[in-house]
């Protein structure tokens, strides 16, 4: 498709003006199109059945016409039309692995230099280099994620040593004896790890040379990364990404949002609507790849996030998004933007004085208001009228819509087990 001739150098788009950047995949776009249309059957089939030619897309603000392939139909498409459900634009015979993900949904190993250029760049911009000695401990049979991380990290000049998961004990002697220095895997197996040393007599800043983490894969895990900054003296980072695409974001030194990898175009669209969100809401997120041997032009990941409009100090251009705000099903959607129970969940437990904390949306005239019913642990010694201010503004500042009114329940009113967001809106 011609990568060599239209492809830019990672510094070069690291830098480039939001113009730029978006004339550079209009165009990458544009190829990817017409290329994946030529070879990939089901990609043809679908622009068919939507009624458009490919050369009807003439960049991003054309993506919108399409459908949006959700994970359902990729499980269809495989069940169908094995064995690679006519997504993949080489034979099966010219691929280098293929992984089985659960679905079962056959995934190519990524062939093309795009995706690597792009994976290249993340972890290198989150930190990782030449000096690196790196335990990954994704999974390196069946899914993607544990190659696609070995290899971005060993073309970054990192030393991989490909523990995979589990051999708790193991990882720690690993980590002691080859003096490591990063670790990529899950924060749950992260913690295994560290507390499985501490168990075995290590002192975790003295009898270890570990700086740097990419912990990702876990919404809300702020309260982790903060301990294992302050108590252990590692930095940590997160990443975006999924199995079918590959990674598409990621946090540099900053850690304020995630920057958009180069060579993926992510839109951020309402699911009701299916129209991009505006600057002060949150929705899907959509990913096409730039990536021509398994061109998922628009993937729907039903993650849940928004989009972050200041400039980044670290120099990138990219644009950036929030970190996972939760999955677009379990949310509520108010006043134009979705409520997730992960973002209620962090700011309830700033009130020790509350036992159970309960979001509720109703709609009594033509306007959605939020409600927040509480239930304390005791009633007295509690000024009610303060924390009702605090825990509003708290909550404000999560959601990013306001707070109607707190009303204190009696206890027992909030049934155990309760969802932290309630949508009790009769249309
Ligand atoms: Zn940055």
């Amino acid at each position: 498709m011609g990568t060599k001739k239209t492809a830019l150098s990672i510094e070069v788009l690291e830098k480039m003006s939001a113009g730029e950047r978006r004339k550079y995949l209009d165009g990458r776009l544009k190829e990817l199109i017409a290329y994946a249309y030529k070879k990939a059957p089901a990609i043809k089939a679908r622009f068919d059945k939507a009624g458009i030619s490919p050369t009807a897309v003439s960049g991003i603000k054309d993506l919108e016409k399409l459908p949006i392939l959700r994970k359902d139909e990729l499980i269809d498409l495989y069940k169908n039309n094995p064995p690679l459900a006519g997504l993949v634009t080489v034979p099966l015979e010219d691929l280098e692995r293929v992984y089985v993900s659960p679905g079962p949904i056959y995934d190519p190993h990524h062939q093309s230099e795009s995706f690597w250029q792009r994976h290249v760049q993340l972890v290198r911009a989150m930190g990782f280099g030449k000096r690196d000695v790196v335990i990954n401990t994704w999974a390196y049979h069946l899914v993607p994620a544990g190659h696609m991380f070995d290899e971005a990290l060993r073309r970054a000049g990192v030393t991989v040593i490909p523990m995979g998961v589990g051999n708790t004990e193991l990882q720690v002697q690993v980590m002691h004896h080859l003096k490591v220095t990063g670790f990529f895997g899950s924060t749950g197996f992260f913690m295994n790890i560290i507390t499985k040393a501490e168990e075995m007599g290590f002192d975790i800043r003295k009898d270890f040379n570990l700086r740097l983490v990419c912990i990702g894969g876990e919404m809300g895990g702020g309260p982790i990364r903060k301990l294992v900054e302050e108590k252990y003296g590692i930095v940590t980072r997160d990443a975006y990404g999924t199995a079918d695409v590959g990674m598409v974001a990621y946090e540099c030194s900053e850690k304020n949002g995630m920057h958009i990898a180069e060579n993926v175009i992510v839109e951020i669209i309402n699911p009701e609507t299916g129209e991009p969100i505006g600057k002060d809401e949150n929705g899907e997120v959509v990913i096409t790849p730039i990536d021509e041997i398994y061109p998922l032009i628009r993937f729907g990941t039903g993650d849940l996030a928004g989009w972050i409009e200041e400039r980044c100090p670290c120099g990138r251009t990219s644009l950036r998004m929030t970190r996972l705000l939760g999955r677009v099903g379990d949310a509520v959607r108010t006043r134009g933007m979705f409520i997730h129970p992960r973002q209620l969940e962090p700011a309830f437990a700033r009130f020790p004085e509350i036992s159970k904390c309960q979001a509720v949306v109703t709609r009594p005239g033509h306007r959605d208001e939020l409600t927040l019913r509480v239930e304390l642990k005791v009633d007295e010694g509690v000024d009610k009228e303060k924390l009702s201010q605090q825990l509003s503004q708290v909550v404000s500042d999560a959601v990013r819509i306001k707070v109607d009114r707190v009303e204190f329940v009696a206890r027992g009113t909030i049934p155990e087990g309760h969802k932290l967001i309630v949508d009790q809106r009769v249309y």
